[in-house]
């Protein structure tokens, strides 16, 4: 009791805080603003807050296109254990129904066996015309009863075949989503852990070349000093478009850590790889930065990259460590540029890492 009255004065407490302050930003009450007060009040999501506190020191609010933004990115991937957890329910009770009509099902052709039985028993001992008719009768009924209730039973078991293809559709969506990265839709550092892994196979399978490029946005921290968390989430988005539109067919993507990003290029030798890199290099920065709310020129960003290719004694973690290597080598070398494995930059970045 003492524990619940305390949740109940903990969660009255984050209430307060979140009404408070969508009273005195005068926002609208709605459920979305509520949840995202609610949860920056209990601090649980730093991320969320932080954000938050930057937005309100820079802007003095939060505008509509910000809470919907922030709403996106940083509460509605919470959404997807609630959801598993509904559709884990939904299999259950399904599964619990088609249980249930199998038992019916098998209870109904028992009585069925038991009358046909019944029936033989009763037309051995027939002795006229009349009880002869009795049976019959007797038989064609429960054989109709029992086609209404197979009937019954299809039609039941057919509309749990379409409810279990929508939670199977459900599961798939999710699942989509928790390799997704919400802000730039690239795949997330789950989809790249097992992709990179899939892809290390396959080339070691079919004895071709496999090489990575690990990029880094440079002096991000200052652009987001400068104009803010909001805009720097614009040039994340920027960035994953500058890799989504340089690469082809089976090369794969994602957003590997906050403003880092990688390329898996199956079937590519390194001097390709750094030609793809270097693409996507020249794209972000040929882009010019305008601020979407006020039209304000921001300049231009420019990204670093390293790349390396699978050798035999290399794994997934090997492979990604050289790429880092290079791409550190690219940083210490000015920024802006592509280094790959083979570059004398990368054997001095060797030389410093074991110095
Ligand atoms: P360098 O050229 O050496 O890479 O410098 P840097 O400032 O980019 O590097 P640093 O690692 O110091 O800073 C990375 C910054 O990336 C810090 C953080 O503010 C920013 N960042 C990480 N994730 C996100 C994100 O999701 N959104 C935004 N807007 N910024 C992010
Ligand atoms: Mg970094
Ligand atoms: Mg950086």
């Amino acid at each position: 009791m003492i524990g619940l009255l305390n949740e109940h004065e903990r969660t009255m407490a984050f209430a307060e805080v979140a009404l408070g302050q969508i009273k005195s930003l005068r926002q609208t009450a709605v459920p979305r603003n509520y949840e995202i007060w609610y949860v920056y009040a209990t601090g649980y999501n730093p991320a969320l807050n932080k954000i938050i506190n930057e937005t309100l020191a820079r802007a003095g609010t939060l505008s509509e296109a910000d809470l919907e933004q922030i709403y996106d990115t940083y509460l509605s991937q919470l959404r997807a254990s609630d959801r598993i957890d509904k559709v884990g329910s939904r299999v259950i009770n399904e599964i619990d129904d088609v249980m249930a009509l199998v038992n019916e099902a098998m209870g109904s052709t028992a009585n069925y066996g038991q009358s046909l039985a019944g029936a033989s028993e009763r037309l051995a001992a027939a002795s006229d015309q009349a009880s002869v008719r009795a049976v019959v009768e007797g038989l064609i009924k429960s054989t109709r009863d029992m086609q209404v209730q197979n009937r019954s039973l299809e039609e039941r078991l057919a509309a749990s075949k379409v409810e279990i293809n929508n939670l199977q559709h459900n599961l798939e969506v999710i699942r989509a989503e928790s390799l997704t990265d919400p802000l730039t839709s690239l795949g997330n550092r789950k989809y790249f852990d097992r992709a990179l892994l899939e892809a290390v196979r396959g080339a070691r399978e079919r004895g071709e070349p496999l090489s990575l490029v690990m990029f880094d946005i440079d002096y991000f921290k200052s652009f987001n000093d400068n104009y803010g968390h909001l805009t720097g989430d614009q040039v994340l988005r920027l960035v994953a478009m500058a890799l989504r539109q340089n690469i082809k067919g089976q090369d794969i993507t994602a957003r590997y850590g906050g403003e880092e990003f990688a390329v898996v290029l199956p079937n590519t030798g390194l001097r390709q790889a750094l030609t793809v890199a270097d693409h996507i290099r020249r794209a972000v920065m040929s882009k010019e930065l305008k601020k979407k709310s006020t039209g304000e020129i921001l300049g231009r960003v420019t990204i670093s990259a390293g790349v390396s290719m699978l050798s035999p004694s290399d794994d997934a973690d090997t492979l990604i460590e050289r790429a880092d290597a290079c791409l550190y080598a690219a940083k210490r070398s000015g920024r802006n540029r592509v280094i790959c494995e083979a570059d004398p930059e990368y054997s001095v970045e060797m030389q410093i890492q074991v110095a």
